[in-house]
């Protein structure tokens, strides 16, 4: 390996995502090269200037030996440079993770390009991806983010949470959703609301992928509205009788356990509902039909009935009549969640546009010489950059129980959606008649991002939490 010959680090600003321009100059395989590099650092904040410094100082061989890996590897790996000598795009890598999360990253990556891209045709045929697949993810960690050691997992974060999310709709977004709705999405209800013999039960066979758990709330006539789903919960003796639809539920047929939202006390309006553990196999439980989708082929959505199933009060999760705030609660990761997946959809969606105009020839040269094109292309790496940043500081706050994790997500949720839309359908647009067939990659991405504007809470929703404070 080469050595760096000389570093120098300017243009400080003392903006929250500060951009650093080094310019290494550095030997490589013999030759002299030099390249500018973007790096971004989190965390920092006006008045930060001293440990701003000492950060910096602590950087400066982690960046020179990320930057020697992309020589070494090709540039192969994720890491936070943008740009390779002659300005080609490298990558439109998060550059605020922590180290911890930058080598959890690359590992995930590594999985999505081994495990999950050679599966997504079969996927995506299927309905559904297998259930091996499901257990490697689990075998590697990316299921077990939010569960407690003693539970089985590894009780890290909901950055790692959004770094995994971001990887594997890179490959697939149908792929994707699935296990993040059973570790994320229901599985942190058991986790977090459950009894200590419910996490027993399920929690590291969730964390391992050996078994998959759905969040049913929505409902035929209510959706954005969770206060009105007419699901009930009657109380008998030693449990509840709940009957009520599910509608749109991912993993309904796949799943081992169910978490049912349901009124327990109808006149109460949101104050009235709770929710239950309901377990596959369960007497007055059915799914529906796969439901075919626009997008996300590769994931598992039904609708589920419950006709008079008997729950035992043992499998109330969380508190009585506390089951609006749980959802609303578990919604913000949710949100994260869907950020960061749209976040990979556009990150691909860029990559793939990257070679198509490099490659493709029009009017006797490549695309790519084009500045109409160039321009677009800058664009959206706005696009990407600015959802980026904004989904990990969402995460950030989410973890760190910040006054304005709420808002945050919101804007999360929104920004990266619409951003993820207008990056994919340029994407599509610079590929030509190409971007239009079906089995192509870049339609499948196009097909996928559309539900993100919905799920979790439509862009409306999250207008609405945003707006609240102006009044
Ligand atoms: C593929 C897929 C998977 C899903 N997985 C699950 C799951 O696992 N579990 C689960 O419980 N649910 C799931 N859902 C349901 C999803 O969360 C809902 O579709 C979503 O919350 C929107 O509800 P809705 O479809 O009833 O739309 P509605 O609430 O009827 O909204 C329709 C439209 O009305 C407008 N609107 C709604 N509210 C407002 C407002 N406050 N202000 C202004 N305009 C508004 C918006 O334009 C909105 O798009 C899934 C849905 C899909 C499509």
């Amino acid at each position: 390996m080469g050595k760096a010959a000389a570093i120098t680090v300017g243009d400080l600003s003392d903006s929250y995502a500060l951009l650093i321009r080094a310019r290494l100059c550095c030997t490589a395989t013999g030759r002299r090269r030099s390249a500018d590099v973007v790096y971004r650092v989190g965390r920092c904040r006006t008045g930060c200037r001293v440990s701003l410094r000492d950060r910096l100082d602590a950087m400066k061989c982690a960046v020179l030996q990320r930057y020697w890996a992309i020589f070494l590897h090709g540039g192969k790996y994720p890491v936070n440079v943008l740009y390779r000598p002659g300005g080609k795009v490298l990558d439109v890598t998060m550059t605020t993770l922590a180290p911890e999360h930058h080598d959890f990253q690359l590992m995930c990556r590594q999985f999505t390009d081994k495990k999950v891209r050679p599966a997504v045709a079969q996927a995506e045929a299927d309905g559904h991806q297998s259930e091996e697949l499901w257990r490697e993810m689990g075998a590697a960690g990316m299921l077990g983010l939010m569960t407690p050691e003693e539970f089985g997992g590894s009780g890290r974060d909901e950055v790692a949470v959004a770094i995994v999310a971001e990887e594997l709709a890179r490959a697939a977004g149908g792929i994707a959703i699935g296990p993040m709705v059973s570790a994320y999405m229901a599985g942190t209800h058991i986790v977090d609301y459950g009894t200590d013999a419910h996490r027993q039960e399920f929690s590291a066979d969730v964390a391992s992928g050996e078994k998959i758990v759905s969040i049913a709330v929505t409902e035929p006539g209510a959706g954005s509205d969770v206060a009105g789903i007419t699901t009930r919960a009657v109380e008998v003796d030693g449990g509840y009788r709940i009957t009520g639809r599910k509608m749109f539920i991912t993993n309904a047929g796949l799943a081992d356990i169910f978490v049912v939202g349901a009124k327990t006390d109808p006149e109460a309006g949101h104050r009235g509902i709770t929710t239950f553990l309901v377990r596959d196999g369960a007497e007055g439980l059915s799914v529906g039909r796969p439901l075919p989708k626009m997008g996300w082929r590769s994931s598992d959505t039904r609708e589920v009935v419950l006709d008079d199933v008997f729950v035992p009060s043992e499998d109330v999760v969380g508190g009585l009549n506390r089951g609006f705030y749980q959802i609303m609660g578990k919604f913000q990761l949710e949100r994260v969640v869907l950020a960061a997946m749209g976040v990979g959809h556009a990150t691909e969606a860029f990559q793939l546009a990257v070679r198509h105009v490099r490659e493709r020839s029009a009017f006797g040269a490549p695309l790519l010489e084009k500045q109409s094109v160039r321009h677009r292309l800058a664009t959206m790496e706005i696009e990407i950059d600015t959802a980026r940043m904004i989904t990990y500081l969402a995460a950030e706050q989410l973890r760190d129980a910040h006054p304005d994790a709420p808002r945050t997500v919101a804007k999360a949720k929104y920004h990266a959606a619409v951003a993820a839309a207008r990056v994919v359908d340029d994407a599509v647009q610079l590929h030509g008649g190409s971007g239009f067939v079906e089995e192509g990659d870049i339609a499948r991405h196009h097909r996928d991002i559309r539900i993100l504007r919905i799920g979790g809470g439509v862009d409306e929703v999250q207008l609405d939490i945003l707006s609240k404070a102006y009044a």
